[in-house]
């Protein structure tokens, strides 16, 4: 027997349609491309939106086509959020941080047939459109007075074209399983791939970031989007804003760490999320201002994911900033909410130092997403903390493969989505990241976590970025290589890092050698590029065996 409920479908409209209707004031600040803080609110979203609408439909494009975006975090992306999904249309959001090869790769395989670009990014643009065969239309996401004077065919500016729209739009109704965005994985290993959300998937996984278990966003938030709109939806925080009305503050291409501190300042920011390397920044500008009081800022919780939290990072946060870490692990392919670092009631009277671990853990489960580890061989594990294996993953915002197929079947017989991580459960259902899978170093057939020695190398005053790389060793087939990046103007030896990792990690985990770099390659996404790392490290030789 069925339930008499009403069957609406779950649509990303209705999200636009609802922060309009219910929060029509509440303020969208950005920083543009062009250097200017722009200010605009929901309720003139929406009829931006509308004219987003009206506009592909003039350019004839139809639900279910990829429209592709290379820009920044801003009120006219955010239009373009709304606009293309409620309109039945796929938003697909580039990273313009990949290789113009993998940019070339990626826009013709999603086949878009319009491009959206910020001018930043316009001597790109001219540079890939010869190559770039299904696109239609290259639209500047910019005013008359700033268009770039480049040669591409059919070149729209953005403002000019959405300004003789009407605002007057009906969003279709359409099945709530409908393509609404595409987001290509960055690709560490392998060509990218797609990753298609839908609506219904997206809706449901907006429902739980707003949970006070998770990310706990309402409308008296001040939003600082720091994750890019072009990596995993902004992390959802887009569409959370618009649930419940909440303040956004999206700042452009500016995240050097100045711009950062100055926009959560003057907005009255009280909650954003960013990668590990994002928050670095900001606090090296800290670093080099110290009249500044962090406290200043107002912020009450920081999200972070993406890369692990590091020890120190947490703690400067809660001591300086005065503000809450909510740390989380997802993945693009899981929209990308995974498991969500929050206490709970029986840790009211836990001691700081036992509470400091659970909290460097990535999270917990939330509802709506399964999770297990297993073996090698497939076996379940146990949830005790100690035992670590693959990482699984099922849910309705969850990937079930990737778009047109690349890489067939990947869910296992029984649904769950392997993540290529490693990580334990303990019986409070902490999920804790051991590494992913093949940047685990394996020394004498057992296995040595990078995050771990790595958080542990961050705890040094001196140390402003560390990595840990497997390299070949004769007799324990790999061995640990640490590679630091020192804060500026500080001293240290080698001898000093090691001596205060052996207090930190076991002994056999020790690296056989430090190695001081000027900087670390990162991933279009914010991570450390350890494939490169292990390339230009593949030969080296470590003490003992030269
Ligand atoms: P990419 O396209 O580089 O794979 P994703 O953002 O999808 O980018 O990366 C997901 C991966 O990031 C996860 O599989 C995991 O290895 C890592 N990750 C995410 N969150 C965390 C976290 N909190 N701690 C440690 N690693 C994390």
């Amino acid at each position: 027997m069925l339930g008499l409920m009403q069957d609406r479908p779950l649509l990303i409209s209705s999200l636009i349609e609802h922060a309009a209707t219910f929060h029509p004031n509440t303020e969208i600040v950005s920083r543009l491309p062009e250097g200017n803080v722009h200010r605009t609110n929901w309720g003139a979203l929406r009829d931006r939106s509308k004219q987003v609408a009206n506009a592909l439909k003039s350019l004839g494009i139809g639900q279910g086509v990829r429209v592709g975006t290379l820009a920044w975090n801003s009120h006219r992306h955010l239009a373009l959020y709304y606009g293309v999904s409620g309109s039945g249309a796929v938003l697909h959001t580039v990273n313009p941080r990949l290789f113009p090869e993998q940019i070339d790769y990626i826009v013709n395989h999603a086949e878009d047939q319009i491009l959206f670009f910020d001018i930043t990014f316009a001597a790109l643009v001219e540079k890939l459109a010869p190559v770039l065969k299904t696109v239609k239309a290259f639209i500047a996401m910019t005013d008359r007075a700033h268009m770039p004077a480049i040669q591409v065919p059919n070149l729209l500016c953005y403002e000019e074209l959405l300004d003789a729209q009407s605002t007057d739009y009906t969003w279709p109704e359409f099945d709530e399983r409908s393509a609404s965005s595409l987001c290509y994985t960055s690709g560490t290993t392998g060509n990218p791939k797609g990753v298609l959300y839908s609506h219904r998937s997206t809706l449901l996984h907006t429902l739980m970031e707003l949970a006070p278990d998770t990310f706990g966003i309402s409308s008296s938030e001040t939003l600082l989007l720091i994750v890019p709109m072009f990596h995993a939806n902004a992390w959802g925080a887009p569409y959370a804003a618009a649930m419940v009305g909440a303040k956004l503050v999206l700042p452009g291409p500016h995240l050097d760490g100045q711009s950062i501190f100055t926009l959560m300042h003057d907005e009255r920011v009280t909650f954003s999320q960013g990668v590990p390397t994002v928050w670095l920044m900001l606090f090296q500008y800290l670093d080099a201002n110290p009249q500044i009081d962090p406290r200043s800022i107002g912020v009450k919780r920081i999200g972070i994911g993406g890369a692990a939290v590091a020890r120190a990072m947490l703690e400067r946060f809660e001591n300086d900033f005065g503000a809450e870490v909510v740390q989380g692990w997802g993945m693009t392919e899981t929209s990308p909410i995974g498991v969500i670092s929050k206490l709970l009631p029986k840790h009211a009277n836990t001691p700081p130092e036992e509470l400091l671990k659970i909290k460097l853990k990535q999270g917990r489960g939330v509802w709506g997403v399964d999770l297990k580890i297993v073996d090698a061989m497939g076996v379940t594990l146990p949830w005790d903390g100690v035992a670590f294996g693959n990482l699984l993953v099922r849910g309705p915002w969850i990937a079930s493969g990737y778009f047109r197929d690349e890489g067939g079947a990947v869910l296992d017989a029984d649904g769950f989505f392997p993540t290529g991580d490693v990580a334990t459960i303990d019986p409070d259902g902490y999920l804790q990241l051991v590494d992913r899978a093949k940047d685990v170093i394996k020394s004498g057939g057992e296995w040595i976590s990078s995050i771990d020695v790595e958080n542990a190398a961050m705890s040094h005053p001196a140390v402003a970025e560390a990595a840990v790389i497997g390299v070949a060793h004769p007799k324990w087939q790999e061995r640990p290589l640490l590679l630091i990046v020192k804060r500026p103007g500080v001293a240290v030896e080698p001898g000093e890092i090691l001596a205060h990792l052996s207090q930190r990690i076991a002994k056999w985990w020790l690296p056989d050698d430090v190695v001081f770099v000027d900087s670390l390659p990162h991933t279009a996404t914010g991570k450390l590029l350890k494939t490169s790392l292990r390339q230009q490290f593949r030969d080296y030789q470590l003490p003992g065996t030269r």
